[in-house]
């Protein structure tokens, strides 16, 4: 036979094997879009409740991933052989606050519903506290504002929030000129702070105060925003006011009881570690304004999409047989009262963190179209970059590698492993398509709109099963890979 008619008999094998396959993989792309529609559905439904942790809502949640984990072949992965990690919360909500700022012999008192404290302890009392105004994070250093009541413009906040905290004033004052998102914010605190019963009480207490209640403190202060603003931004530092502050704050706690799902499919080879998908089973139960007719925050998309994508990601893989390493699927509560589900698991894991070799996160994972191209939340802090590279390139997905996706990265659960050294990221195509993105962010995040529909956009999420299928099989097999080695 000559070269040119192997050739062509290659190709030919090759058309004829692309014949084949190409309905079949359509076939399960669409049997796949339906498995995670399915999932979504039911989760996001109204008997579901919005899946607040303590809730009846919550409990079917958990039931119905314990249910399809049997089903698949999954074992209960919790300590004492459960599929529950029990985690308990503690709620404060605000019972009553009061802010006086003196200045000269003139005090003027603040309370009521223009300010809002949120604070993880049941009461803070401060006295003759000394007053500083921040612009910017100029002069903000580890502890500098200790004893000190901070007060910020609510718009500049933001910018600045982290320094703050770290300089741990004992209150920092929020100052809103604008109403609309005074009562955005405003409805947050009203439910109160949550954490962990593990937590310490915390050293800043969070205060809101109302655009009615800013004018009449800069009248105290015989200024405005902009003024002070300015004079801090001149000085490089937190700008010391001539007045003082006496706060006294009240709470009230009380603890619920909640929990992770833990599923784990144990590998072939013992001793070779662990991979995990964890994904957060919470929402937000109701939201939006007291009047408004639809106050379920259904939460298909957050993160009903991702419960159904880890799920659906599990189970073809058990179909397929286990890895090498244990698969653990670890479904968080709490995680919009703060990543408190997962981090209560990596306070307390039933296994040794050190052993997990890579953990993917599945976070509001149906927003984009098939084709998008994948981010990646974490991307320069794990050894796993080379290899997710190149698992995406083996199936033609395109990576959209950005700096700015990374502002995210404290603020999913894979963060509580992070911050541990565990290499965790969340890889996916939800921020793949921009506009798509900003589009839901802009108006079902966090929403009553939050909803299922036959329609909804799965393409991108769809994608991401198969995505993670074979990055599992990538870094759960040891010939393919192996912590340290490339
Ligand atoms: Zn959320």
């Amino acid at each position: 036979m000559s070269g040119l008619r192997i050739g062509f008999a290659l190709l030919l094998a090759a058309f004829l094997a692309a014949c084949a396959t190409m309905p079949s993989q359509r076939a399960a792309y669409q049997a796949e879009r339906q498995a995670l529609s399915d999932h979504i559905r039911v989760l996001s439904g109204p008997e579901y409740g919005g899946r607040m942790p303590g809730t009846e809502g919550g409990r079917m949640t958990q039931a119905y991933m314990v249910e399809k984990l049997t089903g698949y072949g999954f074992q209960p992965g919790a300590a004492g052989g459960s599929w529950h990690q029990p985690v308990t919360l503690q709620r404060f909500s605000p019972v009553s606050s009061r802010l006086t700022i003196r200045s000269g012999r003139q005090s003027l008192p603040l309370s009521g519903e223009g300010l809002l404290v949120r604070i993880r302890s049941e009461s803070r009392t401060v006295k003759d506290a000394g007053i500083v105004f921040v612009a910017d994070k100029q002069g903000l250093h580890a502890a500098s504002l200790t004893g000190q009541v901070a007060l910020v413009r609510a718009d500049d906040m933001q910018a600045v929030a982290t320094e703050l905290l770290a300089a741990e004033p004992a209150a920092i004052v929020a100052l809103f000129d604008d109403s609309a998102a005074f009562d955005r914010f405003a409805r947050g605190f009203r439910n109160g702070r949550y954490g962990l019963i593990t937590q310490p009480s915390d050293r800043t207490a969070f205060a809101l105060l109302s655009p009615d209640l800013t004018r009449a403190l800069y009248e105290r202060l015989a200024t405005d925003g902009e003024g002070l603003a300015a004079r801090a931004t001149e000085a490089g530092a937190p700008l010391p006011l001539d007045a003082t502050a006496d706060l006294a704050f009240e709470t009230a706690r009380e603890t619920l009881e909640t929990a992770n799902v833990i599923g784990v499919l144990p590998g072939r080879v013992k001793g070779s570690g662990a991979v995990m998908l964890l994904a957060h089973w919470d929402h937000l139960g109701t939201c939006g304004g007291e009047s408004d007719e639809d106050r379920l925050c259904n939460g298909a998309v957050d993160n009903a999409s991702g419960v159904g994508v880890m799920l659906e990601t599990a189970r073809l893989i058990a179909a397929q047989g286990p890895l090498d390493r244990d698969l653990y699927i670890v479904g968080t509560t709490a995680e919009e009262l703060g990543l408190l589900g997962a981090e209560a698991f990596a306070e307390d894991p039933p296994f040794p963190l050190p052993t997990i070799v890579a953990a993917f996160n599945m976070d509001t994972m149906a927003i984009s179209p098939r084709g998008a191209p994948l981010t990646v939340i974490g991307d320069g802090r794990t050894p796993l970059d080379p290899g997710i590279r190149m698992v995406a390139e083996s199936l033609g997905r395109k990576l959209d590698i950005r700096e700015e996706h990374q502002a995210f990265v404290a603020r999913q659960d894979g963060w509580a492993l992070l911050s541990r050294d565990v290499p965790a990221v969340l890889v996916g195509s939800a921020m793949g398509d921009q506009s798509a993105f900003d589009a839901f962010m802009s108006t079902h995040y966090h929403a009553a709109s939050d909803e299922w529909s036959p329609d909804m956009e799965l393409g991108g999420a769809t994608e991401d099963i198969f995505l993670h299928v074979e990055l599992l099989r990538y870094f759960g097999n040891e010939v393919s890979y192996t912590p340290g080695k490339r």
